[in-house]
C-alpha cells in the first residue's frame, strides 16, 4: 500500500500578535529602570534574573531575603553591604546595630577571618551546604566565626554518602506465624538474606571500614537465624525456659509451648518489615558517631522483601537507646 504524500504544512498562523519581551521604544522610564535592564541584559544571554524581596528591597538570593525578613521582625536595625570598621576593606552582607556581622553565602578567607576578628564585631556565617538538601536536612548552615586564630569559618563539612554490605553469611532462616491471615497463620519458614546500607559524612574516606561493619551486622543477623517471630501479645505464660503462646486463627486455635531461647519476641506482628526493625534495632546502636542513617534490606524468601531505613542521632533514635 501506498502512504499517501505528506501534505505541505501550511503557515502557522496565530489569532493574536505574539507578545514582546522587549518593551516598547516608548517606554523610555521602564528601559530607564535598572532592573528591567537586568533583565533584558539576562534574556538576552538565554536566562533570567531571579529577585528576591523583602519589605520592597530587592535581593540577590533568597537567603538574603529571609535573613532581612528575621532582622526586621526583631525590629533589628541593621546596613546592607557594610564595611565591618571605617576603612575596613571587609564588607559584611548585613552589620546589625553595628556589632554584628552577618555574612551570607560565602566562606572567608584566612586574611579576611583575621580582619573579622581584630575588628572585634561578632561574626555570624549564613549559608546552605554544599552536601545537604533533602528531607530531612535542607541544608542550612549558621555558624560564628571561631575565636582562635586558625580556626575555620566550619561551613565546609563532608558529603553524605552510603556503603552497602551484601555477604552469604547475612543469610538467615526464621519461621514465623501471622494469626490474622490465612496462609501464613500455620507456623511456616523463610530463607531470608538481608542487604545493609550505611549513611554517613567519610570520615579518612570511609563512612565505615567495611571491615568494621560486617561482625556487626553478622551478629545481629545471627542472633536472628533459625528463630522463631511471634507477637508479644499471644505469650499467656512462661517458665524459666519457655514461654507459652495462644492465639485464634481462621483454623482454630493454636497453643504453643516453645523455648525462650529460639523465639524472638517481636512487638508488631511477625511481617518481614517488622523483622526488619528488629534487625535494624540491634544494628544501629553499634554505629560510630559518623554514621547517620542506617538503611536494611530484607528479603521474605525471594524476589520480595522489604526497605527500611533508620535515622540516627534524632531525639526518639537516642531515647530508644537509653531504654
Ligand atoms: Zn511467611
Amino acid at each position: 500500500m501506498r502512504l499517501a504524500p505528506c501534505q505541505p504544512r501550511k503557515p502557522y498562523k496565530t489569532k493574536r500578535a505574539r507578545p514582546s519581551t522587549v518593551p516598547s521604544r516608548t517606554g523610555n522610564d521602564l528601559l530607564g529602570s535598572s532592573q528591567i535592564l537586568g533583565q533584558l541584559s539576562a534574556l538576552d544571554k538565554g536566562g533570567y534574573v531571579r529577585s528576591h524581596r523583602n519589605n520592597g528591597k530587592a535581593y540577590p538570593t533568597g537567603l538574603h531575603a529571609a535573613v532581612a525578613s528575621l532582622l526586621d521582625s526583631l525590629g533589628l536595625k541593621y546596613e546592607v553591604d557594610s564595611p565591618l570598621s571605617q576603612g575596613s576593606k571587609l564588607k559584611a552582607e548585613f552589620l546589625v546595630a553595628g556589632r554584628t556581622a552577618i555574612f551570607i553565602g560565602r566562606r572567608l578567607t584566612k586574611g579576611e577571618r583575621r580582619a573579622a576578628r581584630s575588628s572585634g564585631i561578632r561574626c555570624v556565617l549564613v549559608g546552605m551546604s554544599a552536601a545537604r538538601s533533602d528531607s530531612w536536612d535542607a541544608g542550612l548552615r549558621v555558624t560564628a566565626l571561631s575565636k582562635g586564630e586558625g580556626g575555620d569559618d566550619s561551613l565546609k563539612e563532608g558529603r553524605l554518602q552510603t556503603i552497602f554490605l551484601d555477604d552469604p553469611s547475612f543469610n538467615f532462616d526464621y519461621a514465623h506465624i501471622l494469626p490474622k491471615t490465612e496462609k501464613c497463620s500455620v507456623m511456616h519458614g523463610h530463607t531470608s538474606s538481608a542487604l545493609v546500607e550505611i549513611a554517613g559524612s567519610p570520615v579518612e574516606g570511609m563512612v565505615v571500614d567495611f571491615n568494621d561493619a560486617k561482625p556487626i551486622i553478622r551478629e545481629a543477623i545471627s542472633n536472628l537465624d533459625h528463630k522463631l517471630f511471634i507477637r508479644k501479645k499471644y505469650v499467656v505464660g512462661e517458665t524459666k525456659t519457655h514461654i507459652d503462646l495462644k492465639f485464634e486463627t481462621v483454623h482454630g486455635e493454636f497453643a504453643l509451648h516453645v523455648p525462650k531461647e529460639t523465639t524472638v519476641l517481636l512487638e508488631g506482628e511477625a511481617t518481614v518489615e517488622n523483622l526488619a526493625k528488629e534487625l535494624l534495632d540491634r544494628i544501629t546502636p553499634k554505629m560510630p558517631g559518623n554514621v547517620e542513617a542506617v538503611g536494611v534490606y530484607v528479603y521474605e524468601g525471594m524476589n520480595k522483601g522489604t526497605h527500611l531505613l533508620a535515622r540516627l542521632h534524632t531525639k526518639e533514635a537516642e531515647k530508644g537507646r537509653k531504654r
